[in-house]
C-alpha cells in the first residue's frame, strides 16, 4: 500500500496547475553551518515547461508568500501584546 505521504515526495516534479513535468532550472547548494559542523543543503529550483502555465504559477506563488508573511507579523503581533499583557499581570 502506498501512503500518500510517500506519494507526495514525488509531487515536486509535476506542475501542481498544469500536471506537465516540470524542468529543472537550476541546483545550487548551500552551506549551513550547524553545532555539529558544516553540512551542505542542495536546492533545486524547478519550473514548468509552459512559459505562460509558469507566469501564472510564479503569481500565486509570490501571493501566497505575501499573504504567508502577513499573517507571521499579525501571529507575531497577537503573541507581542499577549506576553505584554502577561507581564503586566505579573507585575501587579
Ligand atoms: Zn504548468
Amino acid at each position: 500500500m502506498i501512503t500518500s505521504q510517500a506519494q507526495s515526495t514525488y509531487n515536486f516534479t509535476n506542475c501542481t496547475r498544469c500536471g506537465k513535468k516540470r524542468v529543472f532550472l537550476k541546483t545550487w547548494k548551500e552551506e549551513l553551518e550547524t553545532y555539529s559542523g558544516v553540512s551542505v543543503l542542495t536546492h533545486t529550483e524547478t519550473i514548468c515547461p509552459d512559459k505562460d502555465c509558469q507566469k501564472i504559477v510564479e503569481k500565486e506563488l509570490e501571493a501566497k508568500r505575501v499573504k504567508n508573511e502577513t499573517m507571521k507579523a499579525e501571529r507575531e503581533e497577537r503573541v507581542m501584546k499577549q506576553r505584554a499583557q502577561i507581564s503586566s499581570k505579573k507585575a501587579k
